[in-house]
């Protein structure tokens, strides 16, 4: 397919010739666990990598495959691996950069099960690691240590939506020539394409904007050929967190209306967060389209949009904020977001819930901290919700 294309062409027709699956427009779902051989011999060679052909769906799968080269189009990487999960995305590719007595740089304020791997990954195999807040190249270059084996960034970090400059870290990385990992998850590849900033890996919950839907379960590393083809062979098939066929199948479904899905996103958040902001019982609003954000500049330089997340802090307690969520109707009280529902979720007590309440408290999540998901609804209607139930 032409590189040359726009995104929202790519993401229909990238990664799949119709013509070479009997013209069937959609790219067939492939639900097989293993693939016969013609001969022993074939067999043969196949395992040892001689001859191309599939061997068994965890090594590889033909819809899997449509996926990941569309994705690593998409983000402009050299390849994709699919997982069975965000977070499998996530461990494989720790795993793959770190061994015992190595030290991961983060962001301060990471996806919650992210955090907790990350301890696991001190307790159990003496990893370490340090939550920081990159705000500056001297910052990022003082917490670099002798044993920084990779950088993992989140940006927007979830749910406080503060961003990292993904090029002033790559650039402090480089020096080093340490690997800078990114969850695209919130902004999906139509909204930001970290490898262009020279990130070396990308990583999504396909589960959120990708899929779109909230029907999968699903994660997708990006990045160079040559990690991820070690990564298919070590971090994906051995430890096994693959993606099913039919999981993929519906990826490339939701692939093909992201760009629409999201821009409808993000034409409701900017309707709402100004209403929220100006709302009595809203404290403060967090969300990266807003010019009184800390880092609105950085946001229009680094996104192409400012997204479908809005986290705001309601007056009150952590009690008033549980019974705010109660109140609300059309919305649904859920983690997971970029669904076509509107979703919202209490961060302390719920994504961040393992987090100890004094790490919560330098991450900037509050009691009252809401996070708001904004779905495809007519934001009339999502903000008459959001009304009532502030008003109560
Ligand atoms: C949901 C999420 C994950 C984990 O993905 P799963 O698909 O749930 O395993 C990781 N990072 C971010 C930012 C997420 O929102």
């Amino acid at each position: 397919m032409d590189q040359q294309k726009k995104f929202e062409t790519l993401a229909i027709h990238s990664g799949y010739d119709s013509l070479k699956h009997q013209g069937s427009l959609v790219p067939p779902l492939f639900q097989t666990s293993t693939f016969t051989f013609p001969t022993a011999e074939e067999g043969e060679r196949r395992f040892a990598g001689e001859s191309e052909g599939y061997i068994y769906t965890r090594l590889g799968n033909p819809t899997v495959k449509v996926l990941e080269e569309k994705m690593a189009v998409l983000e402009q990487g050299e390849a994709a691996l699919a997982f069975g999960s965000g977070m499998a995305a996530v461990s494989a590719t720790l795993f793959y950069l770190t061994k015992t007595g190595d030290h991961i740089l983060c962001s301060e304020g990471i996806y919650g099960c992210t955090f907790g791997l990350l301890q696991l990954m001190e307790e159990k195999h003496n990893i370490e690691h340090n939550l920081i807040s990159f705000t500056d190249e001297e910052t990022v270059r003082r917490h670099i240590k002798d044993n920084t084996t990779c950088i993992y960034i989140e940006s927007p970090i979830n749910p406080t939506m503060k961003l990292v400059d993904l090029e002033m870290v790559v650039k402090v990385a480089k020096e080093k020539n340490i690997p800078v990992v990114v969850d695209n998850t919130f902004c999906s590849p139509y909204l930001q394409q970290p490898v262009a900033l020279g990130c070396d890996y990308v990583i999504h919950s396909a589960t959120k904007y990708i899929g779109g839907h909230g029907d999968v379960i699903a994660g997708i590393v990006v990045g160079k050929k040559e990690p991820l083809q070690e990564m298919a062979m070590t971090t994906l098939k051995d430890i096994g967190g693959v993606m099913s066929p039919f999981d993929a199948w519906l990826l490339v479904r939701g692939l093909k209306t992201l760009s629409v899905r999201v821009d409808r996103h993000v034409e409701n958040a900017q309707k709402l967060y100004p209403l929220l902001k100006a709302h009595p019982k809203v404290k403060k609003v967090f969300y990266p389209g807003d010019e009184d954000f800390e880092q609105y500049e950085l946001a229009k330089r680094q996104m192409k949009k400012p997204g479908g997340m809005i986290s705001f802090e309601i007056e009150g307690t952590k009690e008033e904020a549980q019974a705010f969520l109660n109140r609300c109707r059309l919305i649904k009280i859920a983690v997971s977001l970029g669904d076509a529902e509107t979703l919202i979720q209490h961060p302390a007590t719920m994504t961040h819930a393992v987090v100890p309440p004094e790490e919560r408290a330098k991450m900037g999540i509050s009691d009252t901290l809401l996070r708001l998901s904004v779905g495809l609804e007519s934001w009339e209607d999502i903000w008459e919700d959001l009304k009532s139930a502030l008003d109560k």
